[in-house]
Formats: structure tokens, sequence, C-alpha cells
């Protein structure tokens, strides 16, 4: 069967479509599964097959590391040779929720995952559909499923089912339908193999939550000065719609512009965003999609302030707005 002429089966949230589903994982295909971040891109983190089948959906470059999704701690701590102090306190207090460990691998990750790395990212999902599925496959297989976004590399995240079809039905075996994602952006993601522990992606657990759930450990968490991405494929223009993303810190700014816009005949959409910054990273990525398909030049962006998932919404702004 050719490409175009692929279906993709379409899955709900029951016993059966899970089962299904958790069927085409064990034999190495590609399921996208909703999680409370964005849809991910699933398949078996232990097959390298299956796993080579993202990196070609997707058209990612071969070296940019999976992060491998798990049942619970117990699950991840065997995919690591070093699950310290500061991963079990953070995956305990955390987990299952929107943050991913960078931990030491162990024998068990292959190298497709991890780009060769001597590290691993692990992340135990939230939402009730991916736990299933989970749950179902560690009862046959591995258990470990590898997920990243389920768009085309570069491009705007998934956030409900029909962004992953109208992106990607052609390219994956079955998609399960978990509603829109209630987070939004993607899983802050923490490097605890160096000292002090490192936030390497901004996501919804913040800087405050994790400092505040290691005090008993007396280790103080730091955050990665931006720019300097030890994390393969945060420096680059990501999270991109084909027009282009211009920022703006005020609405009067904004509005300024927009009618400089009007003046010129420079067709816009802007985005305003909402007062709750929740809401504003829930909405994020259908607002920049649903702005890209009116397809104008460019789409003017109000940029929320920097507090709460604040922080994670402009660092993915200011990568929508990058050269590409
Ligand atoms: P995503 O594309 O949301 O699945 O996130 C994957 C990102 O996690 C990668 O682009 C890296 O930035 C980071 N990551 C995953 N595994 C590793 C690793 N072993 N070492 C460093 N960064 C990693
Ligand atoms: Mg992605």
């Amino acid at each position: 069967m050719n490409d175009e002429a692929r279906q993709c089966l379409q899955l709900q949230n029951s016993v059966t479509d899970i089962a299904k589903a958790v069927e085409i994982l064990s034999s190495g295909g590609l399921v996208a599964v909703p999680s409370e971040t964005v849809y991910g891109l699933g398949a078996d983190a232990t097959n390298s097959s299956a796993v080579q089948k993202i990196f070609t959906a997707k058209k990612r470059p071969a070296g940019h590391p999976l992060i491998i999704h798990v049942t619970n701690i117990e699950s991840a701590r065997t995919f690591s040779s070093d699950f310290n102090e500061v991963a079990e306190t953070l995956g305990s207090a955390f987990w299952p929720g929107p943050l991913t460990l960078l931990v030491k691998r162990s024998s068990k990750v292959i190298d497709e995952i991890t780009g060769g790395r001597e590290t691993v990212a692990l992340r135990v999902p939230a939402h009730e559909t991916f736990q299933k599925v989970l749950a179902a496959f560690s009862q046959i297989a591995s258990g470990a499923i590898a997920a990243p976004s389920a768009n085309l590399y570069g491009s705007v995240s998934p956030t409900t089912a029909e962004h992953v079809l109208s992106d990607m039905g052609h390219l994956i075996d079955a998609i399960i339908d978990g509603g829109q994602c209630a987070v939004g952006i993607e899983s802050t993601i923490v490097d605890c193999t160096v000292n002090p522990p490192t936030i390497l992606r901004q996501g919804a657990i913040t800087l405050d939550l994790v400092n505040a759930a290691l005090t008993p450990t007396g280790v103080i968490a730091t955050e990665e000065i931006n720019g300097d991405s030890r994390a393969p494929g945060m420096k680059l223009s990501h999270y991109a719609p084909r027009a282009g993303v211009k920022l703006f810190e005020t609405k009067d700014s904004l509005f300024a512009y927009a009618n400089q816009c009007d003046v010129n005949k420079v067709p816009y959409v802007s985005i305003t965003g909402h007062e709750d910054p929740k809401l504003y990273a829930r909405e994020l990525y259908s607002l920049l999609r649903d702005a890209d398909a009116l397809q104008p030049h460019e789409i003017l962006v109000l940029l929320p302030e920097s507090t709460d998932i604040g922080k994670a919404i402009r660092d993915r702004l200011f990568k929508a707005a990058a050269p590409h």
C-alpha cells in the first residue's frame, strides 16, 4: 500500500480500541497518543525499526533524542543506571505529569533513542488514555513508548486529534482521540545528571515548583541561560508556522503595528491570548495553527508575562519567531 492510500485507524478511549492500539505498537507500528502536554507520535521504545519510523514520519534529523514514556517511577528506574536522589524526588513529586527527567541511561535503552548519548529522557504522562495504553502495553511488551510531538519536524505541535490528522494522518497507523490537551505545551525537561540540576526546557512545572519539591534534599535547581542549550533541538527555529511571527510585549505596540499593516495593506492575523497563562498555553498552538491557515503575511502575537507557565509560552513563541 502506498502512503497516499494508507488509512489511519481512528480510535477512542474504549477497552477494545486501547487493545488495538497496543497491538499495533507491539508489532512495530506508529500510534499517535494524547497526552496532557501535546499529542505524541508513539512507537515501542525498545524496537529499533519502530523508532526509526518516527524519524522518517516526522522528517526529524537522526540523532535528535526522543523521550521515553513509562507507566510509573518503578518502570522509569529500570531505564536508568543512576536514578539519583534528585530524580527520585522530582519523579515522586510530579509524576504522572508534564515533567521529563534526564538521567543516565541503562543498558535497556537503545542508541536510536538517545542519539548515542549516555543520558535518557523519561516521563510518566498523566493523560488517562496514555496511562491506559502504557498499562496495557506493559502487560504484553516493553511498556516503554517513545513519543515526540506528532507533527512534522520544526512545525507547530498538535494539541487536538484533528491537528495530528491534518499533519500526519497519511503517515501513521492509528490515532487515539483523547480530546484537547489540557496543558497544551511540551513538558518541562530537568537534567538530573548535573549539579545543580538544570531546567533545559520550560514547561508547566516551573523552577519554583521544582525547587519547592527539592527543598528537603537541600539541592537548588537552576535554569539554563537562554540560548546555551545542552538539549539538542532547542536552539533552532521550532514550533514555527509558515507565516512570519512578530512578537509584542504590550497590546498598544501590537495594535500600533497592526494599524501600519492596515495602512500598507499587509495581511496579518493577531493573537492576544488570554490573561490566564494556563489558558493561553492550552490554546497557543491552536491559535497559531488557525492563524496560519488564513495564510497571512505575518502573525502578530502578544507575549504573556513571564510568570507561571507564561515563561514557557514565551520560550515557544521566541522559537516560533526565529528565522527559518
Ligand atoms: P520532544 O521533541 O518534545 O519529544 O522532546 C525531545 C527533546 O528532549 C529533545 O529535542 C531534546 O532536547 C530533549 N532530550 C531528549 N533526550 C535527551 C537526551 N538523552 N539528552 C539531552 N536532551 C534530550
Ligand atoms: Mg516537537
